[in-house]
């Protein structure tokens, strides 16, 4: 299994703004920044590290508007809000490709792993209709 670090969006400035405008959240300087962070910066942040980074680099902004443009984000499919069994925080992830996650448990970082990488063949019984996986792998880094 080939672990890579998190697909990181390369965003320019001009394509969050149409992302934004899109999901028709009004782009300001702030969200702006936010969403550089979000989107390009951060690896896999829990609400509570958006919150730490916004109070430190944006000025004066309300952890309501902060949280509102997450929530929009997430709604308009720009950033996943994920709950994984290690941890009781919602993690955002900008990677909206199928993927699974490794678990370094020394660091604790999340490595996104692309789906096609595994191969998982399920024997459940019939009844059940497989909508979706969630599988986080867990051990160290070589
Ligand atoms: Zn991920």
């Amino acid at each position: 299994m080939d672990s890579k670090p998190m697909k990181k969006a390369h965003l320019s400035r001009s394509e969050i703004e149409a992302k934004l405008q899109s999901a028709g959240i009004q782009p300001t300087l702030q969200r702006l920044s936010l969403c550089r962070f979000v989107l390009c910066e951060a690896d896999h942040p829990t609400a509570e590290e958006v919150m730490d980074w916004a109070g430190k680099n944006l000025d004066k902004i309300s952890l309501a508007t902060v949280y509102n443009t997450l929530n929009t984000l997430v709604e308009a499919k720009i950033l996943r809000a994920l709950r994984l069994p290690h941890s009781d925080k919602v993690i955002y992830d900008p990677n909206m490709d199928d993927h699974f996650h490794f678990l370094d448990e020394k660091s604790g970082k999340l490595y996104d792993v692309d789906s096609n990488e595994v191969n998982c063949s399920l024997k459940l019984p019939k009844k059940f209709k497989v909508k979706g996986m969630d599988i986080i792998f867990k051990g160290d880094i070589k």
